[in-house]
């Protein structure tokens, strides 16, 4: 999708076809203190309310997602691509249960009680103040829901400024929330770069950031002014390391799957691949069977499993990524022609190098970039030989060796046979660069609030 401010407007288009899909207003930057004041004057009645009073009115709002899903997942494919099935999945995955997510995040942050043989002690969690909430475009209502759902539970007021790309779903996300919260508890600043970096120096105390690597680093830097709570959930750029003994048809599956979902623009989409070379012939064959079988067009039609990228801008930078690779000596075995519009089709790139940038920066497209290994030092090495640490998987046969492998990658979450998620109540987590601070778990939900402790004697 391509955006534009003009006149105090931000427009939105299809990145399929280019249509209008609709436009919102633009915050001006003068009016972000009066945003912000106006969460804090409605900070003390929200926070003040029980947790349990909170996860209530939370939840009300889970039916109106679950209603408006058909609605609301074709205005979200319109808006950034995706296919239909996974946007509307996309809008369910934000009301199914959302009383009782609540109810967990509220549970991890009751208060705890402590002793010692003099000393008893009670642990609060108590609500940060208020939050700004800057999300990306790749889940355009997920990535808001995930920063905002246990911001709001926590008791803060809360003011989302989503991505410039996706709007128009992000409004409707908050449109939905408020029409069960009170007045100032959620509210929405919309723009681009100018908009977010006034937020984060307006008079908020939290900032829950998710985006990029280099925007997360700003964000630091502006937010260690006032040493305001920063949380960031930034780029990836995860390895899939196969071994020797793997079911290669199941990783190659899993390859293709995660190299071209979501047409790659997934934070733990898997952007680097090291195949034990005595298996690369057949992983080769069985990668490009699958990424043959991808269909690409329009989101919006029946059977399509890889839409468009979001804009021209990423699509642009996928294929200098691509050129760069072939300019260096990698081979395309599959795909990487360019199309009409802002597609890309799936491509799978073999013989690449750590010398090439595709193999250093984060991609976010729809490539699958294979290098063999001799050696599982060699692939641990290749592997940990980036500033960034989301996810990374390991498919092996001998289930214990590749347990041992997984367990030296430098990453914060690791799949073996399997992508890289964890149980529920794992805590969704970026190692080295990729992550400061993180959400999800216990531990994670408790980032968006203040630790206090009150103790006294014990009798
Ligand atoms: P981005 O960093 O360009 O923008 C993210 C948000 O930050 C947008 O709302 C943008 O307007 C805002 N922004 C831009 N400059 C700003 C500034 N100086 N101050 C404050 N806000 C500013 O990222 P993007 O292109 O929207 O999203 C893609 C990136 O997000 C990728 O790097 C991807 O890996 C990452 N991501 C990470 C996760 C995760 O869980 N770790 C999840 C999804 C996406």
């Amino acid at each position: 999708m391509t955006t534009t401010a003009t006149r105090q407007t931000l427009a939105s288009y299809d990145p399929a076809t280019g249509d209008l899909v609709g436009e919102v207003p633009v915050t001006s930057v003068d009016d972000i203190p009066a945003v912000v004041a106006r969460a804090r004057a409605a900070l003390d009645g929200w926070r003040n309310l029980s947790a349990e009073e909170r996860c209530a009115k939370i939840g009300a709002a889970g039916p109106r997602f679950l209603e408006r899903a058909d609605e609301l997942g074709r205005l979200l494919t319109r808006e950034m691509g995706k296919p239909l099935a996974e946007g509307t999945g996309e809008v369910k995955s934000c009301g199914y249960g959302l009383e009782e997510e609540a109810r967990e995040i509220a549970a991890a942050l009751e208060p705890e009680s402590l002793e010692d043989t003099r000393t008893r002690t009670t642990v609060y969690h108590d609500a940060f103040g208020v939050c700004a909430a800057i999300s990306p475009w790749n889940f355009p209502i997920a990535m808001p829901h995930s920063l905002v759902l246990p911001a709001l539970v926590a008791g803060n007021t809360v003011i989302l400024k989503p991505s410039e790309e996706t709007p128009l779903i992000a409004q409707a996300y908050v449109d939905i929330l408020n029409e069960v919260l009170p007045d100032g508890v959620l509210q929405i600043v919309h723009g681009a770069d100018t908009q977010g970096k006034a937020l984060v120096e307006s008079d908020v105390d939290l900032i829950a950031f998710t985006g990029s690597r280099e925007t997360g680093k700003k964000i630091l830097a502006s937010a260690s002014a006032g040493l305001k709570r920063v949380v960031l959930e930034l780029g990836g750029k995860d390895p899939l390391v196969v071994l020797s003994d793997a079911d290669v048809d199941a990783a190659a599956r899993f390859a293709a799957i995660n190299s071209f979902r979501n047409a790659g623009q997934v934070c733990v989409s898997t952007e680097r691949i090291y195949v034990h070379s005595s298996i690369a012939d057949r992983f080769r064959s069985a990668l490009v069977a699958v990424a043959e079988s991808l269909p690409v067009g329009n989101g919006i039609e029946d059977g399509v499993r890889v839409g468009p990228m979001v804009s021209s801008r990423q699509k642009q930078h996928v294929l200098r990524q691509v050129e760069d690779a072939v300019r260096r000596g990698a081979q395309v075995v599959y795909g990487g022609t360019a199309r009409e519009g802002n597609f890309v089709d799936p491509t799978v790139l073999w013989n690449v190098d750590h010398e090439m940038d595709i193999m250093r920066e984060e991609t976010f497209g729809p490539v699958a970039c294979v290098q063999t290994f001799e050696t599982n030092d060699e692939a641990v090495g290749l592997a940990n030989d980036t500033p960034f640490g989301l996810g990374a998987t390991v498919f092996g046969g001998d289930e214990e060796n590749a347990l041992a492998v997984a367990r030296r990658l430098d990453a914060g979450m690791i799949g073996v046979n399997k992508g890289c998620g964890g149980a529920s109540g794992s805590p969704w987590v970026g190692a080295k660069q990729s992550g400061y601070g993180y959400h999800s778990s216990k531990e994670g939900h408790r980032q968006f609030t203040q630790v206090r402790i009150v103790s006294s004697p014990k009798k």
